[in-house]
């Protein structure tokens, strides 16, 4: 069995952002030779999440719009968890969105059902960050 490990990393301008990132994902498991296997994507932190959805720019406002509503930014003060940070809405937004996806390799790529596309999502930007890509297989 083979193994590929490798980090991409994001420095985000803003507090938050959605970045397809399968072309980077897809760069990965051609330099990985695996042709038949799993690949995971997982977002290193805490406060940034990896989600499977579609590259529509409607959607992702939707997401903006009913994440502010479900842990809304501001105030910091509503939160338990501000007090040296101010990032709480971040950790809950992560925990909804996700931390990782696994994705079917067959035939050297990556098996996706209609539109499915690798997003990272930042949710305290405004500083490096970075994904694990791991792939096992043959
Ligand atoms: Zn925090």
């Amino acid at each position: 069995m083979k193994s590929y490990r490798q980090e991409l990393w994001f420095d985000i301008k803003q507090r938050r952002e959605f970045i397809n990132i399968t072309p980077q994902v897809e760069k990965c498991l051609y330099e990985s030779g695996i042709k038949e296997g799993l690949c995971l994507v997982n977002a290193m932190h805490i406060s940034a999440s990896v989600f499977i959805n579609d590259d529509e720019s409607g959607l992702h406002q939707d997401f903006e719009v009913w994440l502010e509503k479900l842990a809304p930014e501001k105030p910091h003060s509503q939160y338990k968890h501000n007090g040296y940070e101010d990032n709480a809405d971040a950790h809950l937004k992560r925990t909804i969105m996700g931390r990782e996806v696994v994705v079917a390799v067959s035939g050297g790529k990556l098996d996706f059902g209609p539109w499915e596309q690798i997003f990272y999502g930042e949710f305290d930007g405004m500083r490096k960050k970075r994904v694990l890509v791991k792939i096992i297989g043959e």
